[in-house]
């Protein structure tokens, strides 16, 4: 796994703004920025079909929520969607 580097072409690649899981705290990008202010109700999450999920062999998931959870983001297998 790398660091996904803060640019605005990897910005624009986030997939967040499209999310059901989306808070409304105008942010977005947070793997890179790191988690939102805000609750996040956990349903879908849409970082692993993103392109700097592979592109930056990213394995976690809900980058938003990790000051919810107050720990790491969580891993993909633990929100496999049936
Ligand atoms: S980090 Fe995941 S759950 Fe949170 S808004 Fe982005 S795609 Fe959705
Ligand atoms: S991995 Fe998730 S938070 Fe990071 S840019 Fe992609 S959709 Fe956005």
């Amino acid at each position: 796994m790398e660091d996904v580097p803060d640019s605005p072409e990897n910005e624009a690649s986030c997939l967040c703004g499209n999310c059901p899981s989306k808070n409304d705290d105008g942010l977005r990008f947070y793997c890179v920025r790191g988690p939102s202010p805000a609750p996040v109700n956990r349903g879908f999450c849409a970082c692993n079909w993103c392109p700097l999920w592979s592109g930056y062999a990213l394995t976690k998931v809900f980058h938003c929520a990790i000051a919810e959870a107050g720990d790491e983001p969580a891993a993909l297998d633990e929100y496999v969607i049936d």
